[in-house]
C-alpha cells in the first residue's frame, strides 16, 4: 500500500496491529476518521487510552474494574458464597450476558498448561485457595473451556481443596469438546449453566 501522507500511514498500520485488523480495514477505518469531526476522534482516542491507563482489577476476583473492587462483588444482590471460576474476562462478559448466574466469580488468568509453560503460579489459584475458607465459599463452579488444559485446572484446584466442606461442580457440557465459552451461543451457555454437575461425575481420575 503506498500512502503519500506518513501520518495517515502511521494510523493504517496501527490499526492493522489490532486482532482481524487487515491492512484493508485498516484503511477504511482510518479513512472512516478522517471524515470524522477532529472533537470525536479525540473522545475515541481518550477513550482508547484512559481505559488501558485507569483499569483496575478487582482485589477479590481479578475482573476488570474501575475500583479496587469490581461492581459483581460490590453488588449486594449477587450470592456472595457461590464462585464461578472462569479463565478470563470475557467469559465473566459470556457469562453475564446469559443473565442466569446470580453469584460471583475469580478470573483466573489463564489455564494450566504445561506445554506453553503455564503453571499454577502464573494463574490466580493461589488467591482462590485462600478465598474460599476466608469467605466460607459454599459452592465453587468451573465454567473453563472443555478442554484437556480446563479439565487439568479443575482437578489440581480440586485436589488442592480436598477437605474443605465446598461443593464443587462444573458446568454441564452443551459445548463440544475443545469448544470455547466464549463463542457458545447464549442460549447453550445459559443451559450448561443451570445443569452444572458435580465435579467428580466429570473429570476423569
Ligand atoms: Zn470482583
Amino acid at each position: 500500500m503506498e500512502f503519500s501522507s506518513s501520518l495517515l500511514e502511521n494510523a493504517v498500520s496501527e490499526f492493522a496491529k489490532l486482532p482481524g485488523i487487515g491492512k484493508k480495514t485498516a484503511l477504511r477505518l482510518v479513512l472512516h476518521l478522517l471524515k470524522q469531526d477532529p472533537g470525536n476522534v479525540e473522545t475515541f482516542g481518550d477513550a482508547v487510552l484512559k481505559m488501558r491507563r485507569e483499569i483496575k482489577f478487582c482485589e477479590r476476583c481479578y475482573n476488570v474494574a474501575d475500583h479496587s473492587t469490581c461492581t459483581i462483588c460490590a453488588n449486594p444482590m449477587r450470592k456472595q458464597d457461590i464462585i464461578c471460576v472462569v479463565e478470563n474476562i470475557r467469559d465473566v462478559i459470556a457469562i453475564e450476558s446469559t443473565q442466569q448466574f446470580s453469584g460471583v466469580y475469580h478470573v483466573l488468568g489463564g489455564i494450566i498448561s504445561p506445554l506453553d509453560g503455564i503453571g499454577p503460579d502464573q494463574l490466580t489459584i493461589e488467591p482462590l485457595l485462600q478465598r474460599i475458607p476466608r469467605e466460607k465459599t459454599e459452592e465453587l463452579i468451573f465454567a473453563l473451556n472443555p478442554n484437556i488444559q480446563g479439565d487439568t485446572t479443575i482437578y489440581y484446584i480440586q485436589k488442592k481443596l480436598q477437605g474443605n466442606p465446598v461443593k464443587i461442580t462444573t458446568i454441564a457440557r452443551g459445548i463440544a469438546f475443545g469448544g470455547e465459552l466464549e463463542y457458545a451461543d447464549e442460549m447453550t451457555l445459559a443451559r450448561s449453566i443451570t445443569n452444572r454437575l458435580p465435579v467428580e461425575k466429570y473429570v476423569q481420575h
